[in-house]
């Protein structure tokens, strides 16, 4: 492992290169560090992940008033940087095992590195009906902690029925005039207390048991047709916003062949948290069997530092 004398400067090969600056690679990346092995982290937009779009996080210990995901997220990059690990904007195309060390094609250039963790979360799940695409940006938004402030006073349209669209309900119902939630079945998917907040708020409206089946308008989105999933009736509800929050998918589709994945394309895993390739670790959401809270993404990244650690111990 690098020495920590030689922290400061770029090693031709790191120890340890992590994709993704999502809580488990951060978390991960402050262990990694102060064992002193040489940590750098790609991550393609900012550090945080899908934890950035969090309005407020309640349920991470030690904020009990509940901390702004952006700032948990801030406050994470932070914490890796202090112990060493180096952070890079860089997105990764491609991975190459032939021979050690491990070499990452990406759009920033090569890296070569003796381990890694993948880290790399999810993105939101697309409706995909017609208009979605077209819309994107013109009303329709998958993130109501980014975009929700552009259409203060209007009408708006959630989509889905988990945590993630029970919080942008609660969240863009403090900016809008009303906020109808669209979900597919007749119950709720999220945890009984954001269900309590939502059902008590007198500006939020349900619409049960129905799909979006097209998103239409002219320069900007202006309604979507509807389907009631029992009787197959359609109808158009004029909206001036929808936010769509119907789960997430792993980005995982660059990824070799070699790094065995499910049918939905989350990553398989030991119980180390090693994948289908040694020296190659997964950590967070993106991993078969991970429960996709901010908690445990964390506990995962501090599994796999263990591991990381005992492979590099081994190879060295
Ligand atoms: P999720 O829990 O998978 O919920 C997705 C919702 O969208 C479900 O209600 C689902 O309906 C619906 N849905 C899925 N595909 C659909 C489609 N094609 N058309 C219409 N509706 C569809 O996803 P999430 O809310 O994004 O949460 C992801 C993970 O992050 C979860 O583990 C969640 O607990 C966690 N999270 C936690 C918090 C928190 O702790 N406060 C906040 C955000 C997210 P069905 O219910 O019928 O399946």
């Amino acid at each position: 492992m690098t020495d920590s004398s030689s922290k400061s400067q770029d090693p031709e090969v790191w120890d340890l290169v992590i994709i993704g600056a999502g809580p488990a690679g951060l978390a991960c990346a402050i262990y990694t560090g102060r064992a002193r092995i040489s940590t750098l982290i790609l991550e393609k937009m900012m550090a945080g992940g899908q934890t950035t779009l969090n309005d407020v996080i309640e349920n991470y210990p030690g904020f009990p008033e509940g901390i702004p995901g952006f700032e948990l997220a801030q406050k994470m990059a932070d914490h890796a940087r202090r112990f060493g690990a180096r952070m890079e904007t860089a997105e990764v195309s491609g991975i190459d095992f032939a021979a050690p060390p491990m070499r990452l094609q990406t759009n920033a250039g090569e890296y070569s590195a003796r381990s890694l963790l993948l880290s790399m979360g999810t993105r939101p799940r697309r409706l995909g009906v017609p208009g979605e695409r077209e819309f994107y940006t013109k009303g329709l938004s998958y993130c109501a902690t980014c975009d929700g402030p552009l259409f203060a006073g209007k009408q708006l349209m959630v989509v889905g029925g988990g945590d993630a669209a029970i919080e942008e309900a609660l969240f863009l119902a403090g900016l809008a005039s009303k906020v109808t939630v669209v979900h597919r079945r007749d119950q709720l998917r999220a945890e009984r207390i954001l269900q309590e907040r939502a059902f008590a708020h007198d500006k939020i409206e349900f619409l049960w048991r129905s799909v979006v089946t097209r998103v239409i308008g002219d320069s900007a989105l202006r309604a979507v047709q509807v389907r009631d999933v029992a009787t197959g009736d359609e109808k158009d509800v004029p909206i001036d916003g929808v936010f769509v929050a119907i789960g997430t998918v792993p980005q995982t589709d660059f990824l070799p062949p070699e790094i065995q994945r499910d049918e939905g394309g989350f990553i398989i895993t030991g119980p180390d948290l090693q994948t289908s390739v040694e020296g190659v670790f997964a950590a967070g959401d993106l991993r078969v069997g991970s429960y996709r809270q901010i908690t445990c993404a964390v506990g995962d990244g501090t599994l796999a530092y263990r591991g990381i650690f005992d492979y590099l111990d081994k190879h060295s």
